[in-house]
C-alpha cells in the first residue's frame, strides 16, 4: 500500500500542544501496528536547534544519529518507543541551505530561483525521501507555528501541492476559549483560523479543538458548520490530567476508526495488549501510592520546557516506583545568595545539563550538601562534571579545582577539553553528540540500575573528565563506574556507600513512558528509601 499522509496545522496561537496531538495520533496508529512516522517542520532559519536558546525555544533534543532537533521529537519518542532520525526534522535553515548549495553548484543555471517552485520542491523532495527510505504506512507531518505565519507559508504551500498527488488529509488544531463571565465556549477565533486555512487552499478533514472543559454539543455543531465538515469529525482535546491520556481520549471518541476510514488504510484490529499496557501506566500516574520530592538545581528553572525530558523521565520513573515525583525547581543563583536551606526536606537532588558560568557555584554547594548529608544525588552532564569538581575540591584538597569552561586558568582542570575539541571553530553541530557506547563496572549503582555491562546513551557536550586526575580521585574514593569502550573517556562516576551518580550522558533523552531510563528509576527508588528512613528517625 502506498504511504498515506496526515498533515497537522495549528491555527490561532502556539502552545496548543500540537506535538502531543501528533504523538497521540502516531500512538493510535501504533496501537493498530501501522508503521507511522512523524516529520516535523520548523520555520526558523537555524539549520538545527543546537544553536538556539532553550529559554525561548525549550530544550534541544538529541537523537542517536547526532541530530539536534526540536523538543517535539522527545514527545514522539516517549509515546512511540522508537528512536527517530534527523531526516525527519525539516527546518527553514535546511531548506534554504539546500537550495543555496544547489544554486552555487550550478544546478539552476539560467533559472530564476524562487520560493515556488524551488523551495517548495525542496520541501516536497525531503518528505518524499523519507517515504522512499523508510516506507512507512503513514507519515504524520507536524507543521510548526500557526497558519498565517510568514515562516511556514511556503511549507504549507508545499504540503498543499503534495496533497494533490498523494493520499493526504489535513487536520486543523484550533482553540475554543470559554469566557468566564458568560460561561460560554466561543468559536469565533476558531472560525477566523478556518478562514486562513481556506485562503491557503486547504480543507481540513478533521478539526481538533483544545479547550479547558469538554466541548459542548452546540460548540461542536458550530465548529463543524464553519469548517465544512460533519459533527463527527470535530474531536475534543480538552484538558486532561496527563498528556499520555490523549490517545485514549481520542479512542473514546472513535477518532482511531474515523482516521483509518478517512485515510483508506487497510482495516485492522487494535492490538489490545499494547492498548492495555498503555492504560496500566496511565492508571499509576492518576493514582500513585507514594510520593517523593526531588530538587532540580538549574538555570532556566522558571521555563519548564528547558528541562522537558528530565520532567518526563521523573513521570516514567514514578510509574516504575508507583510514586508521584514532585519536582522542586531551584535556581542555582538562589543558593549562591541564600545558602542551601532550600535543599532541606528534599528527598533527592539533581543537577541537570547546562552551559555557561551563571549559577555554577550554587550547583556545587548543592552537590556538597547532598554528599555530606547522604541525600541521593543524580548529576547529568554538567551535573556530573561539577560532581567531579566538588569531589576534587572537598575530598582531594584541590581548592582551585574547576572546569576550564568556567576558569581557563585553574591549576586543577578536573574537566577539560578533549584534543579533538581544541581546534574547533564552527560551533554548530560540533559537540560530542548522539549515541555513544559505554562499558560499566560490576557492582556499581550504575551497573545495578542498567542490569547490563554494555549500554549506550546520548550525549551533547564539549568538555570531558580530565584523565590526568583519574587515579587521584579514584584513590580518594570516587568510583569510575563506566567509560567509553576504549576506556578513553569517563562516562559515569559515583560516590561510595551512598546514592550519588554522575553521568556525562543524557539518560533522560531515552526515557519513555513504557521504558523508563534505568538511572532515573533507581534514583527515584533511592529517594523514596531516603524519605522513608528520615520519617522513621
Ligand atoms: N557545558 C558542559 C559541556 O559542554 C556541559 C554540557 C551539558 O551539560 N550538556 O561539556
Amino acid at each position: 500500500m502506498p504511504t498515506k499522509y496526515i498533515v497537522i496545522l495549528g491555527s490561532l496561537m502556539s502552545g496548543l500542544g500540537k506535538g502531543v496531538v501528533t504523538a497521540s495520533i502516531l500512538k493510535m496508529l501504533d496501537f493498530y501496528n501501522y508503521n507511522a512516522l512523524p516529520i516535523k517542520f520548523d520555520g526558523y532559519l537555524n539549520y538545527d536547534c543546537g544553536t538556539m536558546n532553550p529559554y525561548r525555544h525549550g530544550e534541544v533534543f538529541v537523537l542517536d544519529d547526532k541530530g539536534e532537533v526540536d523538543m517535539d521529537f522527545g514527545i514522539y519518542e516517549r509515546f512511540l518507543n522508537k528512536s527517530m532520525t534527523c531526516d525527519l526534522s525539516i527546518t527553514g535553515g535546511k531548506l534554504f541551505g539546500g537550495i543555496i548549495n544547489k544554486e552555487r553548484k550550478g544546478e539552476f543555471l539560467g533559472v530564476d530561483v524562487q520560493i515556488i517552485p524551488h523551495l517548495t520542491n525542496e520541501a516536497i523532495n525531503r518528505i518524499k525521501d523519507v517515504e522512499k527510505n523508510k516506507k512507512p504506512d503513514v507519515i504524520v507531518i507536524e507543521v510548526g507555528g500557526t497558519v498565517g505565519d510568514i515562516e511556514n507559508s511556503y511549507f504549507i504551500e508545499a504540503v498543499r501541492q503534495l496533497a494533490i498527488k498523494e493520499n493526504a488529509i489535513f487536520i486543523n488544531l484550533t482553540y475554543t476559549p470559554k469566557l468566564d463571565v458568560v460561561g460560554e465556549q466561543k468559536t469565533k477565533p476558531a472560525q477566523l483560523g478556518f478562514r486562513l486555512l481556506l485562503q491557503a487552499g486547504i480543507r481540513p478533514s478533521f478539526v481538533i479543538s483544545r479547550s479547558k472543559d469538554l466541548l459542548k454539543d452546540t460548540t461542536i455543531e458550530k465548529l463543524a458548520l464553519f469548517s465544512n465538515i460533519t459533527k463527527d469529525k470535530v474531536i475534543d482535546d480538552s484538558d486532561l490530567y496527563s498528556m499520555y491520556m490523549l490517545p485514549i481520549h481520542f479512542i473514546e471518541q472513535e477518532f482511531d476508526k474515523k482516521l483509518i476510514t478517512e485515510l483508506k488504510l487497510e482495516p485492522r484490529e487494535i492490538n489490545q495488549d499494547k492498548l492495555n499496557n498503555w492504560k496500566e501506566k496511565i492508571k499509576i500516574i492518576e493514582k500513585p501510592e507514594k510520593q517523593v520530592t526531588i530538587g532540580v538545581v538549574g538555570k532556566y528553572t522558571d521555563l519548564k520546557d528547558a528541562y522537558a525530558s528530565i520532567n518526563e523521565s521523573f513521570v516514567h520513573a514514578g510509574i516504575l516506583n508507583n510514586a508521584k515525583v514532585n519536582i522542586k525547581w531551584i535556581e542555582a543563583t538562589e543558593i549562591e545568595e541564600n545558602g542551601v536551606s532550600v535543599l532541606e526536606n528534599l528527598n533527592g537532588v539533581l543537577v541537570p545539563g547546562g552551559f555557561g558560568k551563571r549559577g555554577i557555584e550554587g550547583m556545587i554547594h548543592a552537590i556538597k550538601y547532598s554528599r555530606e548529608n547522604k541525600v541521593p544525588y543524580l548529576g547529568i552532564c554538567l551535573g556530573m562534571q561539577l560532581m567531579a569538581v566538588e569531589y576534587a575540591r572537598s575530598v582531594c584538597s584541590l581548592s582551585d579545582a574547576n572546569s576550564i569552561e568556567f576558569n581557563k586558568n585553574t591549576k586543577s582542570p578536573i574537566i577539560t577539553l578533549m584534543e579533538s575539541q581544541k581546534n574547533i571553530y564552527n560551533l554548530g553541530g560540533t559537540m560530542r553528540l548522539g549515541e555513544w557506547k559505554c562499558v560499566l563496572k560490576d557492582n556499581t549503582i550504575t551497573f545495578n540500575s542498567y542490569k547490563s555491562k554494555n549500554i549506550s546513551e546520548r550525549h551533547r557536550h564539549r568538555y570531558e573528565f580530565n584523565n590526568e586526575y583519574r587515579s587521584l580521585l579514584e584513590e580518594k574514593g570516587l568510583v569510575i563506574a563506566g567509560t567509553t569502550e576504549d576506556n578513553g573517556l569517563v562516562e559515569f562516576i559515583e560516590w561510595k556507600d551512598q546514592f550519588g551518580v554522575g553521568t556525562q550522558a543524557h539518560p533522560e533523552l531515552k526515557s519513555r513512558l513504557e521504558i523508563p531510563a534505568p538511572l532515573f528509576g533507581s534514583f527515584v527508588k533511592a529517594s523514596l528509601e531516603f524519605s522513608e528512613s528520615k520519617n522513621k528517625n
